[in-house]
């Protein structure tokens, strides 16, 4: 039986002791005959308020169940007018269960999108909506349409830069599966409508298959996760056509359940030429693709896909010869995988084994087999003037193959990125003008967190304060422009937290950085150290043994530092990278001499050296920080406009929208806090003209001056309505929000 009093879940129940964001004041409630109350299983359902005495309120819920219950715990629900209205900001009452309701509501009738302000939030749908395709573009171009859209976005995007000729961006962010990608390529889409006559807008749109193949692999969470970060930038010319583009790509973080989808599509789709040429075998002969004994998608077909790369590779002027060297170094990978070593002394040192695995890699990036065995079995090391060769013991060789094998495929993904940047700037015309998608992995907080996360956290983190600088500006300057009285609100700013992570030398990354260049440096080491010089700083706690807490914008992670160490170097032997560079086959060569650049660049940030012959290389959080400074560098040079993507279930189902996963996004990817900076604002926002029109029957008293501004003025004194809670603009009426939810009531009733 349903207990008389609340009893909300953990992660629910936050919501109601946050006051900065709930509207429970018992005086709107008395009022009001349906409010919201919150289920014990966290869920909230509509009550009607049947009698209320002293604290205590009689309510029914749908199942006519009748209950008694604190009146506190009775949150003010929406007038019927505002159902499913189309931003949230037209909230009277603005709390979690009205948001929550508001989207699930539309959210029934197809009805993804939803403004939040200024950001526009998309509930991922799985399955097909008709909300796109060539009318919906016509009707969002002719403006017949204004209902929230991507493409209604995209287009104002557009229609800015060419209005105040400045750079745009759309910023997407969400949690894995949200429906990130699959928006990027419907804001492409609008733009290749819009902007195409070239053709150079197909060759972008080809982009999408090549990359997806080449980024994106099954995981528990998305069949078809990207495991990189994207930004695109796309160029316009003076009469605002499609001119070129180039992609900018992040660090990979690793595949998932299934492996890179390329790798099933080459195996499943080659033909029967490549197939010989390549000595490839179906997916369930290479280790690396059998390890997780996942081999396909649902609903998604690998020979076919491979046909649309492979096409999608003509598109973008990868020609046949490169294609084929391509798909060599995916089928070396594979083979790679296959490599297995036999121990020969009593010290575990080992020595590959010459099969059809070790044969086919050596045949494929073209090199020595002998030098490739030594490769995989021992190292080189520098001792004083001398160098002296160590055998590999079976976990050092194993180590050995597989990262031979993960720099092969990074640096085929960057060499392909790179020629299809080169491809699509062809005939490039400088004009300045550009609007760039950026894609990036959301805000990730698991049961376990490691050096992915942190990555993935930090950029988010970076995001968050582009966000928040962003919304905080435009919102005010609107005031400021009708001439409102406006004091400048603060906003809460993450910068202690990019602190705890910058700061030199004593923040997250510097620290880490040093521990990896000390040979003797160890995960544990490296935790002692930050509790050590960081436990003063609020954003941080220690955690018992290898483990450390940050307070994110969206919450906190507990971090695990179990091989932060081994991922931030993300070392590649000198040896292996001196086998490519001996390999007769182009690829390879190009691969080793990018590596080589890259750590033999004097680089101002960290450099190492660890145990002789190893390679001088970035580390991987050095990288990533650059390559985000960059990023942010762009961005700040656009005007923003920002998606947030929302996973409604768990299941990649259509039409299950679970309240509480919802919930989390929203204060995860800072929904909550845009709604709150309104909130802080005047939200509601009439001319004098409307509301004089919807409310002036109410008026009890004649009003002399007919104008819209006198009657307007002459409601707002009858209603009582607090000079504090609303604001006369030259053009509106600027209200705090609940303000007109009184007004609502009344006009219902009368
Ligand atoms: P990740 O961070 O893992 O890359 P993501 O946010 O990019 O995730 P997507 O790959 O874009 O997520 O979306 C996941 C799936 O959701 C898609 O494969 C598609 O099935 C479905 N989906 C997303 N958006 C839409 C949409 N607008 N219409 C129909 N289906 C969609
Ligand atoms: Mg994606």
């Amino acid at each position: 039986d349903m207990p008389a009093k609340n009893t909300p879940t953990r992660s629910i129940k936050r919501s109601n002791v946050d006051s900065k964001w709930s509207d429970t004041t018992p005086y709107t409630t008395k009022k009001k005959l349906q409010s919201w109350f919150q289920l014990p299983d966290g869920n909230w359902e509509l009550a009607t308020i049947l009698q209320t005495s002293g604290n205590e309120s009689l309510i029914s819920l749908a199942d006519e169940k009748v209950l008694k219950v604190n009146m506190e715990s009775l949150v003010p629900s929406n007038p019927d007018i505002l159902d499913g209205v189309d931003d949230l900001m037209q909230l009277s009452y603005l709390n979690e269960p009205s948001v929550l309701y508001n989207l699930q509501y539309r959210y029934n009738q197809d009805m993804i999108y939803t403004k939040a302000g200024p950001v526009l939030v998309a509930v991922n749908p799985f399955k097909k909506v008709s909300l796109y395709g060539d009318d919906y573009i016509d009707a969002y171009k002719c403006k017949s349409m204004a209902s929230p859209h991507v493409y209604a976005i995209t287009d104002a995007a557009m229609r800015e830069m060419i209005r105040d000729e400045v750079n745009q961006s759309i910023i997407i962010s969400g949690e894995s599966g949200a429906g990130k990608t699959e928006t990027a390529k419907i804001a492409m889409q609008y733009l290749a409508a819009l902007g195409g006559g070239s053709g150079i807008e197909y060759e972008i749109l080809k982009t999408n298959p090549i990359l997806e193949a080449f980024g994106n692999a099954k995981t528990l969470r998305n069949d078809n996760s990207s495991r990189f970060g994207k930004l695109i930038e796309i160029h316009f010319s003076e009469t605002g056509k499609i001119s070129g583009a180039s992609i900018q790509t992040f660090v990979q973080s690793s595949a998932g359940e299934r492996s890179y989808h390329i790798f099933y599509q080459l195996c499943a789709g080659a033909p029967p030429l490549l197939r010989e040429k390549l000595n490839l075998r179906n997916a369930d002969e290479f280790k690396y693709l059998s390890q997780s004994n996942c081999f396909t998608v649902s609903g998604v077909d690998d020979a076919e896909q491979f046909r649309v790369v492979t096409e999608a590779l003509n598109i973008v002027h990868v020609a046949k010869e490169s294609q084929d060297s391509v798909f060599a170094m995916l089928a070396a990978v594979l083979w790679l995988g296959n490599v297995s070593f036999t121990v020969i002394d009593s010290e575990n040192h080992v020595e590959p084994v010459v099969d059809e695995g070790l044969v086919n890699v050596a045949t494929l990036i073209e090199c020595n087999i002998e030098e490739l065995k030594l490769a995989l079995s021992t190292r080189k090391m520098r001792v004083g003037n001398d160098t002296i060769v160590q055998k590999l013991t079976l976990p050092q060789a194993i180590d050995t193959r597989d990262a031979l094998a993960k720099s092969i495929y990074s640096c085929l993904f960057d060499w392909l990125v790179e020629r299809i940047n080169k491809s699509l700037a062809v005939g490039k015309i400088r004009t300045g003008r550009s609007i760039s998608i950026l894609d990036i992995y959301g805000f990730e907080s698991f049961e376990r967190n490691s050096f992915e996360q942190f990555c993935i956290n930090y950029a988010n983190e970076r995001l968050q304060q582009h966000f928040n600088r962003h919304l905080f500006k435009l919102e005010q300057e609107e005031y400021i422009q009708d001439g409102i009285d406006w004091t400048k609100v603060d906003f809460e700013d993450n910068q202690d937290c990019l602190n705890l992570f910058e700061k030199k030398p004593l923040g997250l990354q510097s620290l880490l950085d040093e521990e990896s260049t000390f040979p003797n440096g160890t995960d544990l080491s490296f935790a002692n150290k930050l509790k050590q010089h960081l436990n003063s700083n609020p954003c941080f706690r220690g955690e018992r043994g290898k483990a450390f807490t940050v307070s994110h914008f969206a919450g906190e992670v507990t971090y695990d530092t179990t091989g932060f160490l081994e991922k931030n170097r993300d070392l590649l032997h000198l040896d292996s990278i001196q086998l490519l560079s001996s390999c007769t086959c182009p690829l390879p060569q190009a691969f080793a001499s990018t590596m080589l650049t890259q750590s033999e660049k004097p680089v101002v940030g960290a450099l190492y050296k660890s145990g002789g012959a190893n390679s001088q290389k970035l580390s991987v959080t050095t990288k990533f920080k650059g390559q985000l400074f960059q990023l942010m560098k762009r961005l700040e040079n656009t005007t923003p406009h920002f998606i947030r993507c929302i996973k409604p279930n768990n299941t990649q189902s259509p039409g299950s929208y679970s309240q509480e996963l919802v919930l989390q996004q929203l204060r995860c990817c800072g929904v909550l806090e845009v709604v709150r900076i309104s909130r802080s604002g005047f939200p509601t926002r009439m001319t004098h003209q409307k509301f004089a029109k919807r409310y002036g029957f109410l008026l009890l008293d004649h009003v002399a001056s007919q104008d819209p501004l006198s009657v307007s003025v002459a409601i707002l004194h009858q209603f009582n309505i607090l000079p504090e809670m609303y604001q006369v603009g030259y053009t509106k009426l600027f209200f705090r929000t609940g303000q007109i939810g009184v007004l609502e009531d009344t006009r219902n009733r009368t």
